[in-house]
């Protein structure tokens, strides 16, 4: 719900984690085209849903050039019982299926380590939408038993839910956090951390029961945002948090603030822009990366939508690479 305070909001980003970055992050990006300079200190991370189906071609191959690139830390997306698939986005399907224990050789063969991995729990619904009711909580307990097994074998250490439930209501985000909450019980117990990754529709406002019909000063946001509910609800020795920056400054709000906020809570990031890092000028990674370090963050991924240019995501990929290669702020 957007109403002047939530724009004044908005304005207000100029100067912190999102929007008007200035000259550094342009610049950056500028310089970001140029073949990338690897430094064996930077420990680049990078969300392999980035690459779409083009990793799957010839996954060995393509694992070396993304080291060669500069990324050693993997979040893997696409798993599916014991598997992990490509997805290709124009035609929104699978692509061709891995045995994930194959899939992580491939990646140690390349130098590179598989950190996290993002999973929706499959509770049989036929809608896109992920909905949660009380009685699929038996389901939900199945599915994260058997996929925290097989990410222990991996060696992950995250296991991050990407995709939001569908909240109607104030009550809805509450039993959100009670899936979540016995998600977080679980992975713990198979050695794994539980986490939340946020797209934009979590800055959606729910009204709290019972405050449906208190005045309003018209000029003020209504409710709560979800993400704060969800952060608000759920166990902190069971669930973290993955801020994706860019749909959190698409959402309305300063990831810088979300950091400096919940410095407890949030573990991981994503690192992402409108497309190639630094080109939009949309983020300011500088203060973003300089809060990551104080809170003491290790765990970033680089994510890549899609390339509007025409040019494949692989060469997206690279140029993000370079432009974190590049930037002084990256240690
Ligand atoms: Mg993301």
């Amino acid at each position: 719900m957007s109403n002047r305070r939530d724009f004044l909001k908005n304005a207000s980003l100029l100067t912190a984690g999102g929007l008007l970055v200035g000259n550094t992050g342009a610049m950056n990006a500028a310089n970001a085209a140029s073949a990338p300079i690897v430094s064996a200190k930077k420990k680049l991370g990078l969300q392999i849903y980035s690459l779409q189906a083009e990793l799957y071609d010839d996954i060995p191959k393509r694992m070396k050039e993304l080291k060669e690139m500069g990324y050693v830390n993997l979040e893997l997306s696409g798993y599916s019982k014991g598997k992990i698939a490509g997805m290709d986005m124009k035609e929104f399907k699978r692509t061709a299926e891995v045995d994930m224990m194959d899939f992580k050789k491939m990646a140690e063969d390349a130098g590179l380590k598989i950190v996290s991995s993002h999973v929706s729990p499959d509770l049989g619904g036929t809608s896109f939408m992920l909905e949660f009711k009380r009685d699929l909580l038996p389901k939900a307990r199945d599915f994260w038993k058997q996929t925290a097994a097989d990410h222990a074998k991996l060696g992950c250490k995250y296991l991050i839910q990407p995709m939001m439930p569908t909240c109607r209501t104030y009550d809805d985000a509450l039993l959100a956090c009670e899936f979540f909450n016995d998600a977080g019980r679980i992975c713990n117990e198979a050695g794994l951390l539980f986490g939340y990754h946020n797209h934009h529709m979590e800055f959606q406002r729910l009204v709290k029961p019972g405050d449906e019909n208190k005045p309003q000063n018209p000029w003020m946001p209504v409710g709560d945002q979800i993400e704060d509910i969800f952060i608000a609800n759920t166990d902190p020795s069971l669930v973290c948090f993955e801020i994706d920056v860019y749909w959190t400054v698409r959402g309305g709000n300063d990831p810088l603030e979300y950091l400096q906020k919940h410095p407890d809570r949030i573990k991981a990031v994503h690192i992402k822009d409108t497309a190639v890092l630094g080109q939009s000028g949309l983020l300011n990674f500088e203060n973003i990366f300089n809060q990551m370090y104080k809170n003491g963050i290790q765990d970033y991924f680089v994510e890549l939508e899609y390339m509007p240019d025409g040019r494949t995501q692989f060469e997206g990929v690279k140029d993000c690479a370079a432009y974190l290669e590049k930037a002084p702020f990256v240690r």
